[in-house]
């Protein structure tokens, strides 16, 4: 997949979230998470399975992190779409501490 091959050639640091920044900030990623919100309907899909619709709030989540996994980082198969809460639950975090994360909000 051609995101892929460039993604390689960019060589992102997975340092800390910090240094991974530039990744989310770049075109590649912002075009890959329209198309993953686009194949799964702009809805939740973890709220989808359990029967709810939710179309707000809606963030891309990497099924393999980026940290762990950066060569699946742009692959549209290890992206899924969740809403702020799914997403919250699935990294395990404390909704108080939200803002740490911002960088993966999707920005309507
Ligand atoms: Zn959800």
């Amino acid at each position: 997949m051609v995101f892929s091959c460039y993604f390689v050639n960019m060589k992102i640091d997975t340092t800390n979230k910090q240094t991974m920044h530039p990744f989310y900030k770049s075109g590649e990623w912002r075009a890959l998470r329209k198309l993953a919100l686009e194949r799964d309907h702009s809805e939740c899909v973890w709220c989808k399975e359990e029967g709810k619709l939710t179309t707000e709030n809606l963030e891309v989540d990497h099924i393999k992190e980026v940290e762990f996994y950066p060569e699946l980082a742009l692959e549209l198969n290890n992206l899924r779409t969740l809403c702020h809460d799914c997403h919250n639950k699935r990294h395990g975090r404390a909704t108080s501490k939200k803002r740490k994360w911002d960088d993966e909000v999707f920005e309507w």
